[in-house]
């Protein structure tokens, strides 16, 4: 499939990085693609980046049926790379198919984010721990108030440059471990990344920032007893020098992060025992109190590493390494860092140059 270029009439001044808020700044272009039954995806096209109008009965705004994903760019030298394109491209697939969105043409999709990013790679900030965030997603397009699988679909990739997450060095987080809330449950959609679980997140989050507490660490919604992710990032415990984490082979409401991947196989690599499996809340909570809880963190592409500070469980809250961040996660954090910044060699190869 070609994929075709309209050329914007006038280019926006770039901003200075450093000074500008995740999410607010976009680039000139966004790729953009079509799905009806009769000719399937279809068109896809570089254009300039622009609003949408959508009829007020659009079925995404009603009933939710879209998905995204999220990656980075960065600069090696004058070469723009993504890390571990493929696997998010492939990730759409998994989410779309939860969502019965149809299976997006991977080599389309794969070549088109290439060719967006490489297209706008003076929009790719250069310093440390910036990069050019990546969204690519999926709406169901209908106009159409009857509550079915939609018959029509878009799938668009916009771009915008973010500044390093830890401007002013790393600061442990404080999570609240939910008791009360659930935000997805086994059968349902937590292994896609939808729109839908974040809906069901922003309640207990407003609750938890209330009482003071970053973010929420969500445990399972059945038993209310295994720990499963903080929402954005997916969640890694070392006890007693083996990194510990659930697995979403195991429970399937968790999102598969590629971040928790990269983690995995990078301490495989250096010798580090790596577990994947269920642990529950007590569990945790019995390894601080024999002083065998060395270090928690999350990963997610945003932040790329959390260390966690503080687990507050009912009205208990545990100091984790005296609250400061651990030596494993710093190192995993420096070690990644570097494989963005094209300092340390990738020997996984993660890295895909984007032409
Ligand atoms: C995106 C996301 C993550 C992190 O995934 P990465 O691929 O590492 O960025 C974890 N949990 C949820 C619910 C997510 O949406």
């Amino acid at each position: 499939m070609e994929i075709k270029f309209v050329k914007a009439e006038t280019l926006k001044e770039k901003p200075d990085v450093s000074k500008i808020k995740f999410g607010t700044h976009f680039t000139d272009y966004m790729f953009e693609m079509d799905y009806n039954p009769t000719d399937g995806w279809h068109d896809p096209r570089i254009v300039p980046y622009r609003d949408l109008t959508l009829s007020p009965a659009n079925t995404t705004l009603h009933y939710g049926q879209a998905i995204f994903d999220g990656l980075k760019a960065y600069m090696h030298g004058d070469k723009p790379v993504i890390f571990r394109a493929s696997d998010h491209m492939r990730r759409i697939n998994v989410s779309a198919k939860i969502l019965d969105i149809p299976e997006v043409p991977f080599d389309v999709i794969h070549t088109g984010l290439k060719k967006l990013v490489a297209l706008e790679k003076d929009w790719i900030p250069k310093d440390k721990g910036q990069s050019l965030y990546i969204r690519p997603f999926i709406f169901a397009n209908d106009d159409y108030l009857g509550v079915n699988v939609a018959k029509t679909y878009k799938f668009l990739i916009i771009l915008s440059p973010v500044a390093a997450y830890y401007a002013h060095g790393f600061s442990p987080v404080k999570i609240m471990v939910e008791s009360e809330y659930v935000r997805a449950v086994r059968g349902g959609l937590g292994a896609a990344k939808t729109p839908a679980n974040y809906a069901a997140s922003l309640h207990a989050g407003l609750v938890a920032h209330q009482k003071g507490y970053d973010q929420v660490l969500w445990l399972d919604g059945v038993e209310r007893k295994y720990i499963e992710e903080v929402g954005s990032m997916n969640i890694l415990f070392k006890i007693n020098g083996e990194i510990v984490s659930p697995s979403p082979k195991i429970q399937t409401s968790i999102l598969d992060g590629i971040t928790r991947r990269t983690v995995n196989q990078i301490a495989k690599d250096w010798g580090v025992p790596v577990a994947e499996r269920r642990i529950s809340i007590d569990e945790v909570i019995q390894a601080h109190a024999d002083g065998t809880l060395e270090e928690v963190f999350g990963s997610g592409t945003a932040a790329v590493i959390s260390p966690v500070g503080t687990l507050e469980y009912k009205g208990k809250e545990y100091v984790i390494n005296g609250g400061k961040t651990g030596e494993f996660a710093q190192k995993m954090y420096d070690y990644i860092e570097g494989l963005h910044m094209g300092t340390v060699e990738d020997k996984f190869g993660f890295i895909e140059v984007a032409e």
